[in-house]
Parts: C-alpha cells; structure tokens; sequence
C-alpha cells in the first residue's frame, strides 16, 4: 500500500488568519495565551484537514510563528546576543530578531532576510560565530508533535519536519565572507540528535529531514559532511525520511543514496533523476517518497499521466513508495474552494494546497486500489476533462500571439544604433544638465491614494472621478518635482497597487485570484497574478496618464513600465509552455506600450527590472540559457525605439559581479540601481568591467526614514565619480519612494538635488582650473 503524505501545509490559515494573530499581539491588541491558543488551532484545523483529505501521514513541525529557518535558530539556540542581554527567552526574543527590537524596547538590527531558494519566501538568515555552540533550547517541535497526535487520534500517523543540520548551516551566515560554516558541524550535530531521540522517546516513527542543498552544486567538502553528519544522526531511534526539493540531485543522486537514512524525498515536477537508478541505489528495504504534485504553482495534476509513471513503480516497491506534493505547499494558495468569484471555466483548471493533498490522496488510493472503484474513476476523468478544457480552450491559445511571438527575429531585439550614438542623439534631445536628477517611478502612497483606489475597486467612486484623482495626485507630484528642481519628472505611480499586478489586471491572458494569499515573509502575504493564457496587450496601458504628467511640465517625463522578466517571475506562470515564450509574449505586449509611449512623444521610457537576478536557475550550468533569453525579452521590450528615446531600466539588488555581462548586453541607455547601503562599492564591478553606458547609483537609502544631509548625498557622488565617468553619472535614489511619507520624501529628495547642483559646481571649477593646462574633456 503506497503512502499518501505532505512536505509541509501553507501555516497562514485560508483567511491570513496567522497574520492577524501575529500582528494583533505585536500591537499589544492580545495577549500570549491567546496568541498561543490561536496556533495551537491553526495547525490542528490543517491536520485535521489533511487528514479527512486522505492523508495517511500527518506532519509537525511545519508551523512557524515568523519562518521555519528562525524556529530552528530558536530551537538551537542560535540567538544572536543583542537579543537575549539578560532576558528571558520566550516567542518575544523570537519576533524581535525576525523584527529587529532589543530586549530593553529599543531598535536593534534585526536578523537579515533573503530569499528561500528560487522561491519569494524569504527566510532569516541565522548568524554564527566561530566556535560558537549549539544546545537544544526551546521545546515547541515536541509540544507540537503531541498535539499532531492527539488531533489525529490512535489511527492517524504522524512524521515530525526538521531542517536537515547541513542545510541549515548552508542557509546562515558567519561574522565575514571567509567564515566556514561547516566548521560549526561537530557542535551543531549532537543537538540535532538529542532532538531526534528525544522525538524518538515520544514514539514518533519517521522524521522528515528536509535538505533541499543536496539540489544545488555544492562544494567538495559539504558533500563530505552529508556523510559524516548522517552516519552521526542514523542511530537516533527514527527512521528518516530524507528529503530534496526545488530541483533534481544529478551530480548528488550518488551521494544521498549512499547516505545511511531510511528514505529519500524527490521532486518529480522539477527533477528527473533517473528512476532505474534510483531504485539500484536504494536497494531492498528503504523508502522511496515522490513529489508528484506541483508544489510550487497553482494547476491541476495530470492525474491519469502521474498513475502511468507510477504503476510499475508501485508494483516493485509496494508500501515503499510514498506520494506527496513536490516540496512543502506553503508557496501555493490555501484552499481553491474560497474563490466564489472566479470564474468557473478557469476555476477548474486550479488546484491549491488543499486540493493539493486531496490529488496526492487520489493518487495514493488509485493505486492502491482502494476505495470506491466509481470515486476513483471519476476524480481521473474530472481531472483529464479539466486539462483537456484548459487545453483546447480558446482562452489559453491566440494564434495571432503565437504567430507574432514565432516571428520574431534578431533584428527586433536591436536598437537602431550603437550607444555612442544614441547618446549623442539623446543628449541633443534631452538637453539635460552634467549629473542629471531623477527617481525611480513611484512617489509616496498616501492613505487617500490607497482609499480612493479600494473605493474604486469595491464600486463606490465610478471611473471618471477615480481617473479625477489620480490625475490630480499625479498633477501634484509635477509641481513638486518643479519645485524641488529634478531634471527628469515621473508621474509617481499613484495609480498603482503592485508593480506587477498593475500590468497583470491590464494584459489579457492574466488572472487574479481573490484570496490566492501565499506568504512572502513573517506576516506578509503577496496574492501573485495568474498566467494562463497568451498574452497580449488589448489597449495602451498607460500612455494616458503619462501624457497627463507631461502636459504639466516642460521638462522631460519618463514613462513607467515593470519589464518582462518581472513580470513573469512575480506571477503563478502557466505550465504548458516555456517560461521562455511566456516571457516573450509579456515583451511584444510591453514593446507595443513602449512604441505608444514615443509616439505620444514621450522621450525616456524606463523598464524595471528587480527580478531579472531572481530568475536566476539554482545550478549553474543552466543560467547562461535563463540569462540568453531574459536578456532577448528585455531588448524585444524596449528596441523597437528610434536612437534620440532613452530607454532606462531599474534593478534594485546589490549583486551584479556574476552577471555584468549581461546587464551590459540588455543596451539599456541609462540603468539605475541600489548602492547606497554598500556605500559605492557596488560600482566596482561596473568600473572592472567597464561598463558603456550610463548609470544612476542609489545614493538615497528609501528604506529608512531618515533624511540624509546634503553633504552625505555629496560624499557618496564624490565616491561614485571616483569608479564612472563623470558624463555617464547620473543622480537618483536607491529605489521607489512609495512606502515612504512625504516630509522625509521631500527633504531628502532636496537635499539630493542641492547635492548634484553642488558637484556640477566642483567639477566646473575643476575644469576651469585646468583648463589652461590640458585639453578640455569633451562636452558632456
Ligand atoms: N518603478 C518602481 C517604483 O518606483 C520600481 C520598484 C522596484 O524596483 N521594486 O516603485
Ligand atoms: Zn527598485
């Protein structure tokens, strides 16, 4: 009989239940017994839920307060000294390292965030010390592997999920770059199995170990440690469950099977380890689980395609083979069943978490044959209609699209001419001062912007005083950026709730869910358009309000526009079809916006791109094919311009080293990008490389509230013109300044300006000063 079980269930309840809880006790509005008790019945609601789904093996430890990475710095108490000072240590010390409070009530630097794998969750990043211990300090995993058990009852099974110790070492960060965090292996191991007997001593059969490292290439001496840490860890009285996700092993399928645990996790959706292989390796008795269900998106399962993979499978290893989704489903929506107004046609083609399990189960019990002959053959062919519908629907196929998308040549992907003369155009054109001033797009989303949008959307305001408003807000910001003397204005960006979903809700071949909620970080939930079309770009976008902003200043106006790659990269992308070609479809419906643009005599016309580093696959062998097309996307998006239009493009991340080049190859004439964290080092790398065109340093922190001074703005340009040619420089802060407020905008963004007017002085002086002596550099 195979095994029906789950990686993990998404903890943010169907209603972002966990993110009212958390944030109602930081705000001091419940208490920590009710905090408690309110988890406590989050995550007996979802066994109980997988469970009645048919689930055979119910799983602890996938619940988190904040992020599961944080439970296990808690749990081994790895808790940075800042935080503990004395105090007792409870879920308070928990939230203020995820949150950045010192135990005394004042600010102390909170922990750092960075993304989990390829995924838009974004985990806290343990910090370590040489030599530093380790010891088993906060019970909760034991408490909740009780609670499983109790919730499900004698029949019901439970596994506990832990963070393998070598992934979890992998994920965290020591006082400097050269720090080895392998070093810290022989503390961190005898804690890790004092919990896995102590798990063992509760009766607890199977323990899931996730080590999703084990999918990405990983240095010599790390694939040595996999060794010694599971020899250390295989006689702790638990069988374990070993588990990869987000990829296949490849070069590391050797290793894990030689690895002395009781079971290996695949991803079947993402990886393709050999299957004859893997059965050698895993021999007669072991355990081998398969991720057959997309953990990761939001379709429905191939059943009846999935059953066919498996049949032989499950004849060779019988109660052996287990089934469950690809990896945990906490990056995919609660429950499908809320969705009351989607659309049904479209509906039918989804699954979510819960629908998830209940395909995992289907399976499970198809195979097994177990259950109701007519239940089984009519969840097969409710799946197969489905597919088939999402298939021939002419929804999802535009011919003229895939027409157009197949036509593509070289030429489109190409500007006129090379940069020296673009610039020279431009220049001509624009006019614009040595150093010139602008920002990134958005301005500050003030509540009345917020509500007037919510009252548009819930029906209350109608279209035209809602186009009113905004024209006003955008008006408004016009004035000021007169007044504060910017050389290069934008609208502000009043008009939109998200960068993506923005263009999502005015493409065709994008769907919106209402309550599609998947946690990003802590109490954050992003709800990520749906791809599940072709797509194209009914009618401009917008042209309308850009024009309106330029009707109020005689100074150049850069158009807005969120790029291909983000595009694609921040939505639930559609699974029959290459990210490659959606992502092309996204750039032709882009590069007709773009034309609109400049045919409405919009002269700089700025393409964002802050995922572009994101879609970066895990292995390196493959990202020369992301980066070929990403790159191709962007040009598509924004080469069908004459040479005088400046097209700009935006990154907002601090890593380019390894992907200069291809920064380089997108021939953006001006790109703009954060540096004022990592005080200009950043530069570097475009100085080493010698980057051709022009660049805009962040020299504006937008994170923080505080206004620097003049002088500050002045010291971080003198530093930039130290690595880029002083024509080539421009002046602007590190990203948008939406989730600002306006008194520190406007100060901060004067300050900026004065600083700019201040180094068009230094270096006018500088070169009347040598005038005299040597030629004078050529006309900026
Ligand atoms: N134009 C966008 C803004 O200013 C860019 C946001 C981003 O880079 N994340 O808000
Ligand atoms: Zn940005």
């Amino acid at each position: 009989m195979a095994i029906a079980h789950n990686l993990g269930f998404p903890r943010i309840g169907a209603d972002r239940e966990l993110k009212r809880l958390t944030e109602s006790y930081w705000q001091g509005a419940c208490d920590r017994r009710q905090l408690l008790q309110g988890g406590q019945e989050l995550r007996r609601r979802h066994w109980q839920l997988q469970r009645e789904a048919g689930l055979s093996l119910i799983t602890a430890g996938d619940f988190a307060w904040y992020d599961q990475v944080l439970n296990h710095s808690f749990m081994l108490g790895a808790v940075p000294e800042r935080f503990r000072a004395g105090a007792a240590e409870n879920i308070d010390t928990y939230f203020r390292m995820a949150r950045g409070r010192a135990p005394t009530g004042e600010d102390a630097r909170a922990c750092e965030m960075t993304k989990w794998f390829d995924t838009n969750y974004h985990y806290i990043v343990p910090e370590f010390e040489p030599g530093q211990g380790f010891r088993l300090s906060h019970l909760g995993l034991f408490a909740e592997v009780e609670a499983a058990r109790d919730t499900c009852g004698e029949a019901g099974e439970v596994k506990a999920a832990l963070i393998g110790p070598l992934t979890y070492l992998w994920l965290g960060k020591g006082p400097d770059s050269g720090f080895d965090r392998l070093s810290l292996l022989p503390a961190l191991l005898p804690v890790y199995a004092s919990i896995l007997e102590r798990l063992a001593a509760t009766g607890i059969g199977t323990v899931q170990v996730d080590e999703p490292i084990l999918i990405l290439d990983l240095p010599e001496p790390w694939r040595r440690a996999f060794r010694t840490a599971y020899e250390a860890l295989s006689g702790c009285g638990t069988k374990l469950l070993l588990a990869t996700y987000f990829g296949g092993l490849e070069d590391n399928l050797a290793l894990a099977l030689d690895l002395p645990v009781h079971g290996l996790h695949l991803d079947r959706v993402r990886g393709r380890d050999p299957l004859p292989e893997v059965l050698a390796g895993l021999g007669s008795e072991r355990t081998l689980s398969l991720g057959v269900v997309d953990g990761r998106n939001i379709w429905r399962c191939d059943l009846r395609a999935v059953l066919r993979e498996l049949d032989d499978l499950h004849r060779q290893l019988g109660d052996r083979l287990w089934l469950a989704p690809s990896c945990s489903l906490m990056h995919v929506p609660v429950d499908l069943e809320r969705e009351t107004g989607m659309e049904p046609e479209l509906k039918s083609w989804l699954a979510f978490a819960v629908q998830k399990v209940r395909e995992v189960a289907s399976l499970t019990r198809c195979l097994n044959g177990d259950g109701d002959a007519a239940d089984m053959r009519r969840a097969l062919e409710e799946s197969a209609a489905a597919l088939a519908a999402r298939r021939d629907s002419g929804r999802t196929r535009r011919p003229e699209v895939r027409e157009r998308a197949a036509a593509v040549h070289d030429g489109m992907a190409q500007r006129q001419s090379p940069f020296s003369v673009r610039s020279r155009l431009q220049r001509e054109r624009l006019r614009l001062p040595p150093f010139p001033t602008t920002t990134i797009g958005s301005f500050p989303q003030t509540a009345e912007i917020r509500v007037a949008r919510r009252r548009h959307r819930d029906g209350e305001i109608g279209e035209a005083e809602y186009q009113d408003r905004m024209r006003g807000e955008i008006s408004r910001n016009m004035a000021l950026q007169e007044e504060l003397g910017l050389d290069v204005l934008v609208h502000g960006e009043p008009e939109r709730n998200d960068m993506v979903e923005y263009f999502g809700e005015a493409l065709a071949g994008f769907a919106f869910s209402a309550h599609g909620w998947v946690q990003s970080y802590g109490s954050r939930c992003v709800k990520p358009p749906i791809v599940y079309g072709d797509v194209y770009r009914p009618k401009p976008i917008t042209v309308a309000w850009i024009r309106h902003a330029q009707g109020c200043t005689d100074k150049p106006v850069k158009g807005m526009l969120t790029g291909p790659a983000t595009i694609l990269r921040w939505s639930f992308a559609r699974d029959d079809l290459e990210c490659s070609e959606i992502c092309r479809q996204i750039a032709l419906a882009l590069r007709d916006e773009v034309q609109d643009l400049e045919r409405a005599g919009v002269g700089i016309i700025q393409i964002d791109e802050p995922a572009f580093r994101e879609g970066l696959p895990l292995r390196r062998a493959q990202w020369q094919g992301y980066l070929d097309w990403a790159v191709q996307c962007f040009r598509l998006a924004s080469s069908g311009v004459q040479d005088s239009t400046q097209i700009h493009t935006h990154m907002c991340y601090s890593e380019f080293n390894d992907i200069i080049e291809s920064i380089a190859r997108l021939d953006a004439d001006v790109i703009t990008i954060e540096t004022a964290r990592s005080d200009m080092e950043l530069l570097e790398v475009f100085r080493d490389f010698d980057y051709p065109n022009e660049i805009g340093p962040g020299i504006y922190d937008i994170h923080s509230p505080r206004v620097p001074a003049r002088e500050e703005f002045l010291a971080l340009l003198q530093e930039a013109v130290r690595r880029i040619p002083p024509q080539r420089l421009w002046v602007n802060p590190d990203c948008g300044l939406k989730t600002r407020a306006w008194p520190e905008t406007r100060a901060a963004l004067a300050n900026m300006v004065q600083a700019a007017v201040r180094l068009r002085g230094l270096s006018q002086d500088r070169k009347d000063g040598e005038a005299g002596s040597s030629p004078p550099d050529p006309a900026p």
